[in-house]
């Protein structure tokens, strides 16, 4: 049977309407950059369908940054509105993404109210902010930024600390230098202990078998993953 994917990215509504949902509480909006159906691509559950959220907005600029359109384009959205999006498409598994998805505070009246609608929820952030207030019931999947992002000075050091063993990890590598970072990273933290972590190659930037040959090399407890969506659909296609 063919997969055939849908992507749905979200209509700017009515300017009168976008104000009036502008005007909510924070708690209850969102401001969306798209709504999509997928395969997810980066963690322990790529391969599995999804329904993505990504939510516009980031404070990060990483040099490698692969969704600069989430910095600014979007459409506000009632929270309930999104959930219904996200139930329309029968599918257990919703990820929340960015940008960076906890700038909001509607993101965590989202992901409880998936939740709660028995869905599982993954979130994926850029680790420079506080993830210890986010629903125990979230799989939250921590980028732990690399020297080469430019945005390692903003690491949210104590996320480390709060990991559960449903989390994971993900350190994107462009090249030695950062892959030796890492390395030390995950070593001195002693990250693997706590969760799931994940080195993921620059695309375009770095062989994924020169990453897989050092982890090899060094017995690092640690899991190379490719993005698989990019190798599905390719590295320029979005809502995949
Ligand atoms: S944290 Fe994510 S969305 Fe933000 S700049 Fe870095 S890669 Fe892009």
């Amino acid at each position: 049977m063919s997969f055939r994917r849908e992507s749905h990215c979200v209509a700017p509504p009515r300017r009168k309407l976008l104000n009036c949902v502008a005007a909510l509480p924070a708690p209850e909006r969102l401001r969306i950059n798209e709504i999509f159906y997928s395969i997810q691509g980066e963690s322990t559950f790529a391969g599995r369908p999804c329904v993505l959220v990504r939510l516009t907005g980031c404070q990060m600029r990483c040099t490698w940054c692969d969704t600069e359109y989430s910095f600014y384009e979007g459409a506000w959205m009632r929270v309930d509105d999104v959930i219904e999006r996200v139930l329309s498409y029968d599918c257990p598994l919703a990820e929340v993404t960015g940008g960076e998805p906890l700038l909001q505070p509607g993101v965590h009246t989202l992901m409880s109210g998936l939740c709660d609608r028995g869905l599982e929820v993954l979130l994926e952030t850029g680790g420079g902010l506080d993830i210890s207030g986010v629903d125990p019931r979230v799989r939250r999947i921590v980028d732990l930024k690399c020297p080469g992002s430019g945005e390692a000075a903003n690491n949210h050091w104590p996320n480390l600390l709060d990991l559960r063993a449903t989390d994971e990890v993900k350190l994107v590598v462009q090249d030695r230098d950062d892959y030796e970072w890492a390395r030390q990273a995950i070593r001195e933290h002693r990250i693997d202990r706590r969760c799931a972590v994940h080195l993921s190659p620059v695309w375009d930037a770095l062989e994924p078998a020169e990453l897989a040959s050092w982890v090899l090399e060094d017995r690092l407890p640690a899991r190379v993953s490719l993005q698989l969506h990019k190798t599905l659909w390719g590295a320029e296609k979005r809502g995949v």
